[in-house]
């Protein structure tokens, strides 16, 4: 340790190879702030907890070195960029820890270009009048949902709170004990209700809820019947849920709209994969929701956004409330969603939307890609297995569903350290961790990224403390992921199983 007055100078710091480079690739004053941050630091904890008089001393080089090395790593924290890329190699698609959807080509290209010049984001270029940002995407949604109007907001959640706020506020809203859902990241209906000022009207059983129930509840206060997706959870055995048609035809006779929070929603069927039915959008609009919405990075695989499809005097009441404006999405979102979107008007969504590759991949895709990464990983010393197991589609949709896999499965001395040491990679690795083994599931990792896995796994493979040799006991096991919609029994992204906010 050392004292006060053997910290080393802001100067002496910046001769040190390491800064100077840092100065020439990041310029003189933020390594300069760096460096004060890292010695001012030193000197309170210095105060607080002045060193043994008699205490171990350090040489002016090893202190230099070390606060060197935290001005290094202030740097990376400060300037690299963020979030950072990650090969998702746990087989959740839709990884609401790791940004859920990623973007088609066109998207990410429709938002890069939108992102670096000026658009027509709220300008008509037929007559140079001011325009509406709402235009931009409206007439497709409609087109691909059958709806009337159609508004985007910041994402779902945000639309939910809209639509409670704009249309409840001070009313009642009906809602299914069965319904009353919580998908994480402390978003729960019955507290998003009291954050639009509406009155919660709790009706049913959690496993049983009859029209009549709403029936009964509706009086003159009553606002929305609010049906909500159970996104994350099932509710299965003695269970009965009012159809979305006895809800519209009640809600008819009394005059009372019914607003179905989808969730993900989807506009592809998702049956056609052996998957269970997801709600579809279009059914949802047809069978007379008055309004429906849904999230733009869920089964849409777009960006982050909240779409709110339906009849049009609802939508226009919308449009008009403040909070549209608090939510409204920026001109990159919009272009990442249209592009998005354009690839269902076109029939191309299996195709070009990655989300939905990745669904519709074949077993026998999975096992030639972990055939190909085991091969380049035994080429390079190390010994992998290869073994079925499962995907899910995970972020809020088709809960308990599968995907059968196959893994690339390593059985390092630390299954701890060794996903930690993939997680410090350079295009970091996120893995999952199963019956004693680290497991890599080909299903939710791009065929640009093998490269990148390969070294990365062989990297922290030669890493391991040589003591601590890997044994080879054979398990040979199925591992399906832990359901990231589960609650969250693990903080571990190497579990993948954190709920999905
Ligand atoms: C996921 C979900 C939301 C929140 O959507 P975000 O786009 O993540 O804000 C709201 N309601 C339901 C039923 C959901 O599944």
């Amino acid at each position: 340790m050392t004292t006060l007055r053997g910290l080393p100078a802001v100067h002496t710091l910046l001769a040190d190879p390491r800064l100077a480079m840092a100065v020439a690739r990041h310029g003189h004053t933020v390594v300069v702030e760096a460096a004060r941050a890292r010695l001012d630091d030193m000197r309170a904890a210095l105060r607080a907890n002045p060193p043994a008089v008699n205490g171990p001393a350090s040489t002016p080089a090893d202190i230099a070195a070390m606060v060197v090395d935290a001005v290094v790593a202030t740097l990376a924290d400060w300037l690299e960029p963020r979030p950072r890329r990650v090969v998702n190699a746990t087989g959740v698609i839709l990884h609401t820890n790791l940004g859920r959807a990623p973007l088609s080509v066109a998207a990410a290209e429709a938002m890069r270009s939108a992102a670096e010049g000026y658009t027509d984001l709220e300008y008509r270029l037929a007559d140079g009048r001011r325009g509406s940002r709402h235009d931009a995407v409206a007439p497709l949604l409609c087109h691909l949902t059958g709806a009337d109007a159609a508004l985007v907001v910041n994402n779902n959640a945000g639309a939910t709170l809209l639509m409670l706020s704009a249309l409840a506020r001070g009313r009642g809203v009906v809602v299914s004990r069965g319904q009353l859902v919580e998908i994480g990241g402390g978003y729960r209906i019955p507290d998003v209700m009291a954050a639009g000022g509406a009155t919660l009207v709790e009706v049913g059983t959690t496993n049983r809820t009859r029209i009549d129930d709403y029936r009964a509840a509706i009086d003159d206060l009553t606002a929305l019947l609010l049906r909500v997706h159970a996104s994350n959870y099932r509710i299965v055995g003695f269970t009965e849920e009012a159809s979305l048609d006895a809800l519209v035809a009640l809600g008819r006779s009394a005059g009372v709209p019914v607003v179905d929070d989808l969730g993900s929603g989807s506009l592809v069927d998702t049956t056609a994969f052996g998957l269970v039915a997801e709600p579809m959008v279009r059914d949802s609009v047809a069978r007379g929701a008055a309004l429906v919405c849904f999230s733009g990075d869920k089964l849409l695989g777009g960006p982050q956004a909240g779409i709110i499809v339906g009849d049009r005097d609802l939508v226009a009441r919308l449009r008009r409330h403040p909070l549209t404006r608090a939510m409204r999405p920026d001109k990159a979102t919009l272009a990442g969603l249209h592009a998005t979107l354009v690839h269902y008007a076109e029939g191309r969504a299996l195709t070009e939307v990655p989300l939905w590759r990745m669904i519709a991949m074949p077993l026998a895709e999975t096992a030639a890609r972990a055939a190909a990464w085991r091969a380049a990983l035994a080429a390079r010393g190390v010994a992998a297995d290869i073994l079925p197991g499962h995907s899910t589609v995970g972020g809020g949709a088709l809960p308990g569903e599968t995907l059968a896999t196959m893994l690339v499965a390593l059985r390092p001395a630390d299954c701890d350290a060794f996903t930690a040491a993939l997680r410090r990679a350079d295009p970091a690795v996120v893995a999952r961790i199963a019956e004693h083994r680290v497991v890599l599931d080909p299903r939710t990792v791009a065929p640009h990224e093998d490269a990148g896995l390969v070294a990365a796994v062989a990297a922290a493979w030669a890493d391991q403390p040589p003591s601590a040799s890997p044994s080879d006991a054979g398990v040979t096991a199925s591992a399906a992921p832990a359901a990231p919609t589960s609650p969250a029994a693990s903080s571990s992204p190497a579990t993948g199983s954190r709920s999905v906010r």
